[in-house]
């Protein structure tokens, strides 16, 4: 047999979650990030399977050029910029929006030799409001509006946008300060509006502006703490699984795994499944963290290896090799793995590697 640990992606589940932002936020169009190869699930078939998304955003020229190769004819916005005068003729010929969010780069626009008639670029001028991550502050928005105005080379409809920092924090007022210093500083100026990624689609009408951005919450990932998905009408996409290959019995005092971290306090059923930190596991992730075998929760014991992880089957007895065991997904949100693991769901699902099988259903 081979190695049966495989990721599941739920398309129609994935399509279902776009339908619920829609309705989250009727009034906006959704640019459906799937940056960082769609959070881990696939660019390409998650790309396929958004045909209802308005635009895609994208990290990396490089994810733009997957979309394009893959058949994908959407708008795409690049959503950290272009950094070298080289990504300009390849924004040009792949049709890309970008994000403009520093001097550099209107420099670089301003010095560039490309014929608009061979396409224009579309632009979405980024201005910081807090997050102090990328964007012009919001007394520049102005000046680097009309800069962007005046070149042929862009086209006339300048997208406005700026990054929430804290909009997972429902109670918090540094949302509605950084839209307050949004609004000011684009009052004088015409183009659409963005500022809302997951967490404020499902918690911020008032930022759902023309486009809303979302990410997590089109792969069915918690985006406010202790609030999962399902809360807000969304579905897991990704199911990581395996199966158990060996079952053992342990007495008393014996250590499960490398450093012998983990003691058994009285005989003990152990079995041993076919995943570990070399599939995406998180190797943070200590004994006692969740599982599910046989649609039963139980829990990790000892260290996660590169292959292979072990977990407590005291309690059941029917458990045998072959058996189905989820690591997260269906019946076990991400975010308690990710909770155990000190991270979060994002960095899990972000961190499947190549040799995982992908599954679509
Ligand atoms: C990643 C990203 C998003 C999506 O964030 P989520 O929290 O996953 O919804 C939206 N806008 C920008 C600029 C981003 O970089």
């Amino acid at each position: 047999m081979s190695r049966p640990t495989s990721a599941c992606i739920d398309l129609d589940a994935l399509r279902r979650n776009l339908l619920r932002i829609r309705e989250l936020a009727p009034r906006s169009r959704v640019m459906a990030v799937v940056k960082a190869d769609g959070y881990g699930h696939g660019l390409e078939r998650v790309a396929h399977a958004l045909e209802g998304a308005d635009a895609f955003g994208v990290a990396a020229i490089s994810d733009a050029e997957r979309l394009r190769a893959a058949g994908i004819a959407k708008r795409i916005v690049l959503l950290s910029g272009f950094v070298e005068p080289g990504d300009l003729p390849l924004l040009q010929r792949l049709r890309l929006d970008t994000v403009v969010h520093h001097e550099s780069q209107l420099a670089m626009l301003e010095a560039a030799s490309l014929l608009p008639d061979q396409g224009r670029i579309q632009a979405w001028l980024k201005l910081n409001t807090g997050m102090n991550r990328l964007g012009f502050p919001a007394d520049a928005a102005g000046a680097a509006h009309a800069r962007l105005r005046a070149l042929p080379i862009v086209g006339d409809e300048i997208c406005l946008m700026t990054h929430l920092a804290r909009s997972d924090e429902f109670d918090s007022a540094f949302t509605l300060e950084q839209c307050a210093r949004f609004e000011l500083a684009t009052a004088a100026l015409d183009g659409p509006r963005s500022l809302a990624n997951s967490a404020a689609v499902l918690g911020w009408p008032q930022t759902h502006a023309d486009w809303v951005r979302p990410g997590g919450a089109l792969f069915g990932l918690s985006v406010v703490a202790g609030r999962p998905a399902s809360e807000f009408g969304l579905e897991a996409v990704m199911t990581l699984g395996t199966r158990v290959i060996a079952v053992n019995s342990v007495e008393p005092g014996a250590a499960v795994g490398y450093g012998g971290g983990f003691v058994a306090d009285r005989p003990m059923r152990i079995a041993i499944t076919a995943i570990g930190y070399g599939d995406g596991y998180p190797r943070l992730a200590p004994s006692g963290s969740p599982v599910v075998v046989r649609g039963v929760r139980t829990r990790t014991v000892g260290r996660v290896s590169m292959d292979l992880l072990a977990i407590d089957v005291t309690a059941l007895p029917e458990v045998q090799v072959g058996d189905r065991v989820e690591l997260w997904g269906k019946q076990l949100p991400v975010e308690e793995v990710a909770a155990a693991a000190g991270t979060i769901s994002y960095e899990l699902t972000c961190g499947i590697t190549r040799r995982v099988r992908f599954m679509e259903r």
